[in-house]
């Protein structure tokens, strides 16, 4: 379906991100990965559907490394036609005691590197009148946690750049819709079970039932391939007028 495509997801060496390449891989899609630590791994998990896929290392909280992903994926490729703007860091203080640095990381990596990518995807996807910008927000672009002033700021934030890309957008062949995922069992995630498990003294599958039971009602994981499954479908021909949406795939956790 996707044959002849190019996705660039941010943060794709990892987790959702990595997830998401590969259904869209799956699809045909050509892919730009990014993201740090090893990429020998996930270029060839991708290239396993018989697609062309190359990494570029920009750290997104830069302004200038996103400019020369984006102008690698277009010499690469000739244009970006799917952008899935995932990468994103957590951190955890109550709003007093929240390093000033890890606000403004959280907000650059999380937020505004969205609105680079998408400023620079825009014209070429507008010229072929034809694309597809998936932001990965959050459950927490829709409701608040204690603790997360940050993320659930550049959260919120970044649903409301989608509503505004997909008006703007919204007579052409473009689309911008964002994914609302509950939680998903990545290293993100992984680090906040540790947290409690050292905190309370639990084991961790104590500490990932009592995650899960404070917030989601499935008491389940969504996972980056049932993540990836959303993107795709909003690749897809049926996805032509899905315009501006928040789509929670959350376990009931909004639903409360
Ligand atoms: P992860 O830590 O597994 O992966 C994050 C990816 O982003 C990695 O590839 C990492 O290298 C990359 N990254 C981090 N900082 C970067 C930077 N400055 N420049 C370039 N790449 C950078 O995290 P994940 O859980 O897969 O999260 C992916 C997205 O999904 C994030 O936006 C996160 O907020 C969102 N999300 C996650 C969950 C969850 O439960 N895991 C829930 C809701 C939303």
């Amino acid at each position: 379906m996707l044959k002849g495509k190019t996705a660039l997801v941010t943060g794709s060496t990892s987790g959702i991100g990595l997830g998401i390449a590969e259904a869209l891989a799956k699809a045909g899609a050509n892919l730009v990965l990014n993201g740090f630590g090893d990429s020998v791994a996930p270029l060839a998990q991708v290239r396993a559907h018989g697609i062309q896929a190359v990494h570029h290392g920009a750290d997104i909280s830069r302004v200038a490394d996103i400019e020369d992903m984006m102008n690698t994926a277009t010499s690469t490729f000739g244009r970006v036609d799917i952008l899935v703007n995932n990468a994103g860091i957590q951190h955890v203080a109550s709003v007093e005691d929240f390093p000033v640095e890890r606000w403004d990381a959280v907000i650059a990596i999380n937020l505004t590197s969205a609105f680079h990518t998408t400023r620079l995807a825009l014209p070429a996807m507008r010229a072929a009148n034809w694309g597809r910008i998936i932001n990965i927000a959050s459950v927490h672009g829709l409701v608040g946690s204690a603790q997360k002033s940050a993320y659930v700021a550049a959260k919120h934030g970044l649903v409301g750049l989608t509503k505004v890309t997909a008006l703007e957008t919204a007579t052409t062949g473009v689309t911008c819709n964002a994914i609302c995922p509950g939680w998903v069992l990545t290293p993100l995630v992984q680090k906040q079970v540790d947290a409690k498990a050292s905190a309370l003294g639990l084991s961790n599958e104590d500490a990932i039932r009592q995650l899960l039971g404070e917030k989601e009602p499935s008491m389940q994981f969504t996972t980056p391939a049932e993540l990836g499954e959303l993107a795709v479908f909003m690749c897809s021909p049926a996805g032509n007028n899905v315009r501006g949406v928040a789509w929670n795939m959350d376990g009931g956790w909004a639903a409360q």
